[in-house]
């Protein structure tokens, strides 16, 4: 008998991508057998935006749709207050409109009610869209919990790519993310730290390639570019549910941005900041880190602090802080001195 451990997937259901996908809500949730009652988490802008017409689409299958509009961060009072509406009736479905914050907040506060969750990205920015973790902030720190991964992800074209190209750029950072990742992870693996799974692992390695390779047309906005990075970022949660962990997703280059972010909210999309770490670590690892350099530069997304709109100093800062943000073993170690980061982030030109 093969001494093996038991071994469990789970991961996101039903994926319909593609133009008008949300006028296949209807059809969707009678195959996935929903009915009766459904709660549409969103934010404002959003709803503003393209959440009428998911409103709408959700009106014509569901006898009752509540409508929560959240403000702010991913943050635990955000999800308790969905989990509120969602005590109230035992047979609801959760729908998550919107970019990560939305989407994180929707999926955990289902998650934790044991309701069925259908995430509506409408931006293709990060990888939450179809991943089993949520991530949210509290006083300046994010923390990432394990959640139910979702019962279908509608991918709208005709919104998702009608949205500032500046989120797809950052979707593009998040991804390219594994390049560092990958090496953090056998690294953490190596020295007995972490356990690894070689067969995520190949996939991730591939699928960042295939996304490098296009990188040009993602930058050119062209259809086939979008739906090369839609397909990646959904299929990260695939990833992650197969790995049991974040880890293939996200290392070094993550706790570079966890930190920045700290330092400097709102200094750039989560992914721009990724993309940034990328390079920078890329170094640490002995990579090529021109390579990830041109694949940003390709894909117009920022590759100096001066692009991402933030003091050189905070880089620097945000460098030396970075270990600190998860207890992830990765090639920064037990930390780097403020004359490592600044020689790190001159030579990698990240700074000038
Ligand atoms: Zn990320």
């Amino acid at each position: 008998m093969i001494d093996m451990e038991l071994f469990e997937i789970s991961s996101c259901g039903e994926i319909v991508i593609g133009r008008n996908a949300i006028d296949r809500i209807p059809y969707l949730c009678s195959r996935l057998n929903l009915k009766g009652k459904a709660v549409l988490v969103t934010d404002k802008i959003i709803y503003d935006a393209v959440g009428k017409g998911v409103l709408s689409s959700l009106s014509s299958c569901f006898e009752k749709v509540d409508l929560v509009l959240i403000e702010g961060k991913a943050s635990e009072r955000n999800v308790s207050i969905v989990q509120g509406k969602l005590k109230s009736c035992r047979d609801v479905a959760v729908f998550g409109a919107g970019g990560g914050t939305v989407i994180d907040v929707a999926k955990l506060a289902a998650s934790r009610e044991n309701r069925p969750f259908i995430s509506v990205p409408t931006i293709a920015a990060t990888d939450a869209m179809a991943s089993p973790w949520s991530v949210l902030w509290e006083k300046g720190r994010s923390h990432a919990f394990k959640a139910k991964p979702p019962v279908a992800v509608i991918g709208d074209l005709d919104i998702l790519i009608n949205a500032p190209y500046r989120f797809q750029r950052a979707g593009f950072g998040d991804f390219i993310s594994k390049v560092t990742a990958l090496r953090d992870w056998k690294l953490a693996y190596l020295l007995g730290k972490e356990k690894y799974d070689e067969y995520s692992a190949t996939i991730a390695k591939a699928v960042t390639d295939l996304l490098i390779k296009h990188a040009d047309e993602i930058g050119r906005k062209t259809e086939k570019g979008f739906k090369v990075l839609l397909e990646a970022l959904i299929f990260d949660g695939f990833l992650m549910a197969a790995a049991g962990t974040t880890r293939v997703a996200a290392g070094s280059e993550h706790l570079f941005a966890f930190a920045l972010a700290s330092l400097a909210p709102g200094s750039g999309l989560h992914g721009e900041q990724c993309g940034l770490g990328t390079i920078l670590m890329s170094k640490l690892h002995g990579l090529d880190w021109r390579k990830v350099k041109d694949a940003l530069m390709k894909a117009k997304a920022p590759t100096t602090a001066r692009e991402l709109g933030v003091k050189d100093s905070v880089v620097i800062e945000a460098l030396t802080l970075a270990h600190k943000t998860r207890d992830w073993y990765t090639i920064l170690g037990d930390g780097i001195s403020r004359e490592a980061a600044e020689r790190l982030a001159r030579e990698t030109e990240v700074v000038g």
